[in-house]
């Protein structure tokens, strides 16, 4: 029989993916002696059995949780709905990875009418247990029943008013046993039932809503934004409650071994004396820093002091804990590596190695590859910001530079981001509802909450900058409109946020690039060390290919030789060359070409100081370069002193029905030689310039789209003789070699054909997704969203390569074309090359590099040493 319920006695650490994060650590605490208040964990195996039995909980589970629920009423020595000395638990959910926009903790559940007697009993405090019964009624209905909370609210708020009361603390246990009964008839009037009174009914019922949890949009966009697997599940831990809320000997608060945003490596936290749960998260009440309670009450620092570097220590990473001081006994609810900004993440790793905790291959893999996208983004011009005007000053919660148009609900933040100019969301506090408008955000700017709140947590996680509890912001979102020391902002006003100060400037701030130094650099240079595979990145332009060689860039992967045509002076001979009837006409327009796509590829062998450059032949259908309305077909026709049913025609010519699936690529050259030639002279030509000063340019000519080895041998004669006579009429040595991107399924399939005649190959994966799939990526938009829905597709494969099928090309195609040519060089070039976990594939299946745009290869140098440190190239 399957076990689905552990206690946290009976498991460990290594039990994640059973038990989930919190699960497996909540006994791994227990293991090591510290004060965790006890309960068991329903394994995410129950989860995916719930969905198997269609939504429900089976006798065999139910009867698992009970028997645990018995085992830690004995622990405890309470009994569940006693009225003596009641048994409350928190129900808490926990996936393998933590994830924000699963269901809320359901706290002080076993609460009913007789132990709530119990509970004040026992406390002697009646107002308490009051106090936390109208919270459990609350909780319950919004997160098991779907009830709104502003039902209770209503009720609550009514009270107050109607005891001229400002303070929630200053209701009495009368008020309180009153705004109980009245929650209770709301619950009735809506439900048509009383409030659960039986604790077993309300505690499986609140699991059931934790595993219906896993499956609420939220979570799916979370699961969707991060690559994690619907099948995981999620578990459910339910725990003795411990109180925080029992008076001024009582708190509640949440610490990090180290500073999450700096990485500072200094204590780090904040708490609040008489409060429980979400209190200190919700950013309801600002919380006091840790260091006060040293002052407050030295015997239970002392104690969390040991605990935690003793936590740290055991799993080697910083700490992000949850605490919870019960009249003054300490009790630890919560330990998990801390989520960090990518700067504290450096900093951290690099400490550690200096403290000795760990090697440089462990610290290497601390470092999230994708978190480095964070500090390759800009940050303020220095300049631009001695005239900016501060409005305000908040928390500097999360660290880059933002300036945006102004956006009051997650909604409006997503629909005014979908012009492209950037938004900043500003809101009280943020909720997990707000986590897609957060994402679409270039930064979050809220007037609660600390360093720990909701949006300081998020925002970290997703690299995005924020500033967190400006108090000063007075946020009116009715009105859509905050204001902050005399000015007023509306929707769509520019403000500017610094994430790494806290400070607030109005109107829009001048941003500068990032730049590789200090940690970063160091961390760098330890992933160089030990990675296998080579970075190259995918470029067109000198400026561009200078970015990526100050980023790391060992090459270039892949220049796209039509980039170049697009701009104003070079489109006319293009078009020319296009529309040209002749072979005579047509050499004419390239040899207009030639010298200014020569000057580009010496642009682009200089930046790249004698690094490997593939330039790729042309590649578009040529109808992207043609216009296409009569007025401007007019105009063009008047220019090339054509007329213009002439051109109106060739326009017309060029139409194609599937143009992915049309004239382009190495069809072009099939059908007009002149053009590989050309381009082949321009390559030769400006490599044997480059090297007559002194550099040793090896050029790559890339032939795109073949899928025929009779089609790259036409291409590659053309090619060999045009550069073979060059270089013999130059009198210099020069090295070169042709190859073909592998980008079309029958390319892979005969990979071992196709490399008798290229010299290397270099994935071109989001033709070879688009074309293994059948689907175009440039329609794939509109449907794809359903497929995520109907939990067809996790992942997006134009994002991340799709392993099995796309995968399984490629790897067949490395086999078997180093079958053919030993040692063959092979590269990506697709969008994937700088995606960390296709990074991973590629060094697994034995590339020799990836190759992508510049501002990702830090990411790709990373996720490369990632990737030979877990799984070492022979
Ligand atoms: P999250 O994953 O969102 O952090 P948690 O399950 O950790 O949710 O719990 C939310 C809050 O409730 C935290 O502040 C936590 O400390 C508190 N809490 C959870 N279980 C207990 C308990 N048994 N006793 C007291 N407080 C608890
Ligand atoms: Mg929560
Ligand atoms: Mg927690």
């Amino acid at each position: 029989m399957t076990k689905y319920v552990y206690l946290f006695r009976e498991a460990n650490q290594t039990m994640r993916n059973l038990l989930g994060g919190k699960g497996a650590n909540l006994a791994e605490m227990t293991n090591l002696g510290m004060p965790v208040p006890q309960g068991f964990t329903v394994s995410t195996e129950a989860c995916t059995q719930y969905y198997k039995d269609g939504r429900r909980i089976n006798e065999e589970i139910e009867k698992q949780i009970l028997d645990a629920l018995h085992e830690t009423e004995k622990i405890t020595g309470k009994t569940f709905g006693d009225n003596e000395n009641p048994f409350l638990v928190s129900v808490r959910s926990g996936a393998r990875t933590s994830m924000p926009g699963m269901m809320d903790t359901i706290l002080n559940l076993g609460l009913n009418d007789v132990a709530v007697e119990g509970l004040a009993k026992v406390t002697g405090n009646p107002r308490f247990a009051y106090d936390s019964y109208r919270r459990f009624i609350t909780m319950f209905s919004d997160v098991v029943m779907e009830i709104p909370k502003s039902n209770f609210d209503e009720i609550f708020d009514a009270k107050k008013e109607s005891r001229g009361i400002e303070e929630d603390t200053d209701l009495t246990a009368e008020d309180l046993k009153e705004i109980v009964a009245s929650f209770k008839v709301r619950y009735k009037e809506l439900e048509g039932e009383d409030f659960p009174q039986d604790p077993k009914d309300q505690l499986i019922n609140a699991v059931k809503a934790v595993f219906r949890s896993w499956d609420n949009p939220r979570a799916n966009y979370y699961r969707r934004m991060n690559n994690i697997p619907y099948e995981w599940g999620t578990a459910v831990n339910v725990q003795a409650m411990v109180f925080g809320n029992m008076g001024e000997t009582s708190g509640t608060g949440v610490a990090f071994t180290r500073n999450p945003a700096t990485g500072e490596h200094k204590f780090f936290g904040e708490y609040l004396f008489n409060a429980q749960g979400e209190d200190v998260v919700a950013g309801v009440r600002t919380p006091k820093p840790i260091s006060e309670l040293e002052k407050d009450n030295p015997k239970v620092y002392k104690q969390f002091r040991e605990i935690s570097d003793k936590l740290e220590k055991h799993y080697k990473d910083m700490q992000d804990m949850e605490f919870t001081i019960e009249r003054g006994e300490l009790f630890i609810l919560q330990t998990r590596n801390g989520k960090r900004t990518a700067q504290a993440a450096l900093k951290i790793a690099i400490d550690m190695v200096e403290e000795g905790l760990l090697t440089e291959q462990e610290a290497i893999l601390k470092v999230e590859p994708k978190a480095l996208d964070a500090l390759l983004h800009p940050t303020f011009d220095p300049e631009a910001l001695k005239a900016a005007e501060v409005i305000t000053q908040g928390l500097n919660a999360s660290p880059g530079a933002a300036t945006g148009r102004v956006a009051f609900t997650a909604d409006r933040a997503a629909e005014m981001a979908k012009d492209g100019l950037p938004v900043i969301l500003v809101r009280e506090e943020t909720t997990t509802e707000d986590i897609e408008g957060m994402a679409v955000s270039a930064g979050v700017l809220t007037s609660r909450g600390g360093m720990t709140s909701h949006a300081a947590v998020v925002a970290r996680g997703m690299g995005t900058c924020c500033v967190a509890g400006a108090g000063e912001v007075k946020v009116n979102e009715a009105a859509k409109t905050f204001k902050v020391n005399g000015h007023s902002f509306k929707e769509g006003d520019y403000i500017s946020l610094d994430g790494s100060t806290g400070k607030v400037y109005g109107g829009k701030v001048k941003t500068v690039e990032a730049s590789v130094s200090g940690d970063f650099a160091k961390l760098m240079e330890w992933a160089d060390k030990y990675r296998a595979l080579k970075v190259r990145t995918n470029a067109d332009n000198p400026r561009d290919a200078k970015v990526a060689y100050e980023f790391g860039a060992q090459g270039i992967g892949l220049c796209r030789t039509e980039h170049m045509f697009f701009e104003s002076e070079r489109i006319g001979p293009f078009r020319q060359m296009i529309v040209s009837k002749t072979p005579e006409e047509r050499a004419e327009a390239l040899n207009k070409i030639l010298p200014m796509q020569k000057e580009d590829f010496v642009g682009l062998y200089k930046a790249m100081q004698g690094y490997p450059v593939t330039i790729r032949f042309l590649d578009p259908p040529l109808h992207e370069f043609l216009p296409h309305e009569d007025e401007e077909i007019k105009e063009l026709a008047k220019e090339m002193g054509l007329n213009f049913d002439e051109l109106k025609h060739t326009v017309e010519s060029l139409k194609e029905s599937n143009p992915m699936l049309g004239h382009r690529g190495v069809r072009l050259s099939i059908t007009y030689p002149e053009i590989a030639k050309m381009q082949t002279t321009a390559v030769i030509q400006a490599a044997l310039e480059v090297n007559k000063g002194g550099m040793n340019v090896v050029p790559e000519i890339m032939i795109p789209l073949v899928g025929e080895i009779k089609e790259l041998k036409y291409i590659k004669e053309i090619v060999v003789a045009t550069a073979d006579e060059l270089i013999k009429e130059s009198g210099q040595k020069l090295e070169y070699s042709v190859g073909t991107m592998i980008e079309i399924p029958r390319a892979a399939l005969l990979a071992d054909e196709i490399a008798t005649e290229a010299e290397f190959f270099s994935f071109g994966t989001n033709d070879l997704t688009q074309m293994t799939f059948g689907f175009s990526r440039d329609d794939a938009g509109t449907f794809l969203a359903d497929y995520y829905d109907k939990k067809i597709f996790v992942a997006d494969p134009f994002a991340h390569v799709d392993q099995r099928g796309v995968g399984k090309l490629m790897k067949m195609a490395v086999e078997n074309g180093r079958a053919t040519r030993e040692g063959m060089k092979m590269g990506i070039c697709g969008e994937h090359g700088g995606d960390p976990e296709s990074v991973e594939f590629c060094h697994e299946i034995g590339l020799s590099y990836v190759s992508c745009s510049p501002f990702r290869v830090p990411i790709a140098r990373l996720a490369a040493a990632h990737a030979n440190i877990k799984n070492p190239r022979k």
